[in-house]
């Protein structure tokens, strides 16, 4: 059986390693989600809102120890795994305040229009839901997904990216030991070759996908050949664009957060900067600046802004992204290369302008610290860059002129637009892509939708 390896991406120390689960061990999780969902039926909403507000307070009280782990296993900078945790105990509890009202249902005012007594909605759930999730937001990732389909009555599988195994054993225990029926939500150690069997099993009813492009492919057309529901949560290549109109100082503030939260390793990172020629240069001065000067190093420690990328490979790939525009001509204003002085898998926050069509940043995900920026003479030319992206997931505008706000809010091609801001998730707020960033909804009331059956029910 292969082992599955939690690594330091500070130092390259394996921290843990813990056996994949055997076929059996699948099973009987299969088994004992489908018993679960009875369960979860029977328990009623009141019931079920409690055990996940205790599920809140439960992860709240180890939070420290959950923030220490999600730093060691991937890197992230302390304060940033604090606040994973904290905004995780949010969603449980909102979802605990809100999934009855957002599953309520409707009532057809005049039923004789339809020949009945009575008619209208139910929200059901669907049952046993597999959700495959990525190492980026080890504990907030999954607790978008597991926290409204819980309340909606589903349970739960995971199967977490297999850099975070203990991240993934950590959550795949937590609802259950804060009350929720065994089964409920459960983690099975596996590699994503054993993907396509789980989602293959008459009691697994619908898959749910945040991660890559070719993961997205690979699970979706999985789910496609045995028709069952799917939601893809997939990459972003966001697009920041700055007129002359915007605050300069607040935005270039704010790009530099938006390209480097999560050391750069976030679906909605800003990831290409379009900036008007009238205010080009000091923005490209300043920005560059501002990136040069993040403070890199060990991510346990509060003052580090960088810390590693949370894989060997994903330093690799990201290295040949910049290379390649380099070697095709770009100008890089900052950056550029490993941080060689330090062990483990770090990468200097970047700056790449002159990008032209045949470089791969143009179109590719840059998943690290690197941002491209590119100069436009018009409303016009940011929006076509913008829109030429085959990704459609968060976008940000900067203005202060109205009608280029309302245009911009119109015509980005994306889920979703933050003006003058940056895009973040919100419980609160619906998330998602268009395009090749996937399709379906997480989060607020859409989110919890998704893996419900809308039942209409009509009474002579
Ligand atoms: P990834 O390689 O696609 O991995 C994500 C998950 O999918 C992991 O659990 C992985 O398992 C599994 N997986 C990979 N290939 C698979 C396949 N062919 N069949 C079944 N499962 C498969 O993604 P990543 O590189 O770790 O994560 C970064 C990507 O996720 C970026 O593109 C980022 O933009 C995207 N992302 C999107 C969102 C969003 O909400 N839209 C949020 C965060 C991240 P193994 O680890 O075992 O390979």
């Amino acid at each position: 059986m292969t082992s599955m390896r939690s690594v330091n991406p500070t130092t390259g120390e394996t921290l843990a390693a813990f056996d994949e689960d055997d076929d059996s061990t699948v099973d009987a999780k299969i088994a004992a989600a489908a018993t679960a969902v009875e369960l979860l039926a029977r328990a009623g909403w009141a019931q079920r809102a409690e055990w996940m507000a205790a599920t809140a307070d439960l992860l709240e009280s180890e939070g420290d120890e959950v923030a220490a782990m999600i730093t060691a296993e991937m890197g992230k900078p302390i304060a940033q795994s604090r606040a994973e945790v904290a905004k995780s105990a949010h969603t449980m509890r909102y979802y605990a305040e809100h999934a009855y009202e957002f599953l309520e249902g409707r009532t057809l005012e005049n039923p004789s229009v339809v020949n009945a007594s009575a008619a209208g909605t139910r929200f059901d759930p669907l049952g046993v839901v597999l959700a495959v999730m990525p190492w980026n937001y080890p504990i907030w990732q999954v607790v978008r997904f597991a926290a409204p389909a819980l309340m909606a009555g589903n349970a739960g599988l995971l199967k977490h990216a297999s850099n975070v195994p203990q991240s993934a054993r950590y959550i795949g225990e937590l609802f259950a030991r804060a009350g929720f029926p065994e089964g409920s939500f459960s983690t099975l150690l596996i590699g994503s070759q054993r993907v396509a069997e789980v989602i293959r099993d008459a009691r697994v009813a619908a898959v749910t996908l945040t991660g890559s492009e070719g993961a997205g492919r690979s699970i979706g057309a999985t789910a496609g050949d045995v028709l069952k529901k799917a939601v893809l949560e997939l990459g972003g290549s966001d697009p920041f664009i700055v007129m002359p109109s915007a605050e300069l100082d607040a935005a270039v503030e704010i790009a530099v957060k938006a390209r480097t939260i999560n050391n750069g390793q976030a679906c909605i990172n800003a990831k290409r900067f379009i900036v008007h020629e009238e205010i080009f240069d000091e923005f490209s001065r300043k920005f560059a600046a501002r990136m040069s000067a993040l403070v890199i190093g060990d991510p346990s420690d509060d003052q580090t802004e960088i810390g590693p990328l949370a894989t060997e490979s994903g330093r690799r790939d990201i290295e040949a992204l910049v290379e390649d525009a380099r070697d095709k001509g770009a100008h890089v204003l900052t950056g550029g290369a490993p941080v060689d002085e330090r062990d483990g898998w770090f990468y200097a926050p970047t700056v790449v302008t002159g990008i032209t069509r045949d470089m791969r940043l143009f179109s590719e995900e840059a998943f690290g610290p690197v941002a491209s920026l590119y100069k436009v003479g018009s409303l016009d030319e940011a929006l076509d860059i913008a829109n030429e992206s085959d990704f459609g997931l968060g976008s940000a505008f900067w203005s202060n002129d109205q009608e280029e706000i309302d245009r911009v809010v119109r015509e980005i091609e994306a889920g979703a637009v933050f003006v003058n801001g940056m895009t973040i998730s919100f419980a609160e707020l619906p998330f998602g892509g268009i395009k090749r960033s996937g399709f379906g909804r997480e989060l607020s009331m859409e989110g919890i939708r998704e893996f419900c059956n809308l039942k209409t029910v009509w009474v002579a």
